[in-house]
């Protein structure tokens, strides 16, 4: 299948338009045509090489939101004009404990993720969401409930997801103290999350300017890092932090601020952090932690968390030829929202 997106070369150059072929159907797959996908800072850190070298031309985009257009013969979930999704990944061994208790990111034999990486069968590359289709095996596809808007759901497979998960891990709920460290694409839909779970949350933010933002969606309020005072009082305080601050930085003074056996989880920064200081987590028996997006049920999950709670993240919509642009901006800090592609106003022959 003839399909055509936007790729990277080479971290220097620009995002430019591709043509390539999707693989023709196997029994067990899904062919999407894609109408919405999500720019996620990770595709930033992926064409700028931040996590090393990587394949060449490579079509980025792991939040994807579009319509079944045919089905192998073998698929029995899906069928031609099913709303769907795609999130970080397209495939698993299916087979080793974690698959089989439905946290295939963490399959023994390594996951697929949606782009670059190789194909469990071919070998070929697998390439993401800036493009206008997509092919992958049915028990990679979400479902989009009714009622969700197609055009904004596309982050939560993977900024909704990758806060989601955490929060679901440590319980929370009714009455558990929540912390937020940064309120960009990822924080955001945190504080949403964690609120209609019945959690009083909090954003930690260097300063309280986006107070408002924070609780336009749903905070009780902003804590300052930069107040001593005020980082004083809160100490031991958050049962939960979850850090989503997306490059090398100092966790040390917010672990003060979790209460005993609390736990600072970090879902922001892939790569090195600075040295922590270990007196508080022993002095409170606190934990920092990692955690990496959530596994196929637990997607389905989130979506249908957000149909039912009516949770939708900040999407500003762009057309693919202003890609550059919005990773530009990505560039220059964290912003309170998620461009989304509207793969639609992509014309075949860019
Ligand atoms: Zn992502
Ligand atoms: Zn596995």
């Amino acid at each position: 299948m003839k399909t055509v997106g936007y790729a990277s070369y080479s971290a220097e150059t620009e995002m430019v338009p591709y043509h390539f072929e999707r693989r023709a159907l196997r029994a067990n797959d899904v062919a999407i045509e894609i109408l919405y996908s999500g720019v996620c800072h990770s595709d930033l850190h992926t064409v700028n090489g931040d996590w090393g070298p990587q394949p060449s031309p490579i079509v980025p985009g792991h939040e994807i939101v579009g319509r079944v257009i045919e089905v192998g013969p073998e698929v029995s979930n899906y069928k031609v004009g099913d709303q769907v999704g795609v999130g970080c990944m397209v495939d698993s061994c299916q087979e080793c404990d974690q698959c089989h208790h439905g946290e295939e990111q963490f399959c023994r034999h390594g996951m697929t993720p949606t782009y670059g990486a190789p194909d469990r069968i071919t070998g070929e590359l697998t390439q993401g969401g800036y493009s206008k289709h997509i092919v992958l095996r049915e028990e990679f596809v979400l479902r989009i409930p009714d009622g969700l808007d197609l055009s904004r759901a596309a982050p939560i497979l993977c900024a909704g997801i990758t806060t989601f998960s955490p929060l679901r891990t440590w319980n929370i709920g009714e009455g558990s103290r929540v912390g937020v460290i940064g309120l960009g694409g990822l924080g955001h839909m945190a504080v949403k999350l964690a609120a209609a779970m019945g959690a009083e949350v909090t954003v930690l933010s260097r300063s309280t300017k986006k107070e408002h933002e924070a609780k336009l969606i749903g905070a009780k309020g902003i804590l300052a890092s930069t107040d001593e005072d005020a980082m004083i009082a809160a100490e031991s305080s958050f049962d939960l932090i979850i850090d989503t601050v997306p490059v090398e930085h100092d966790v040390t003074p917010y672990a003060p601020l979790l209460d005993v056996d609390g736990t600072l989880v970090i879902v922001g920064q892939v790569g090195p952090m600075k040295e922590f200081v270990s007196v508080p987590m022993i002095m409170g028996r606190r934990r920092v932690a990692g955690s990496l997006i959530g596994g196929v049920k637990q997607t389905q999950e989130v979506l249908d968390f957000c149909a039912e709670h009516d949770i939708l993240p900040i999407c500003e919509i762009i057309r693919p030829d202003q890609i550059n642009d919005a990773f530009k901006v990505m560039e220059q800090g964290d912003i309170a929202h998620r461009y989304v592609m509207d793969m639609t106003a992509m014309s075949d022959d860019a």
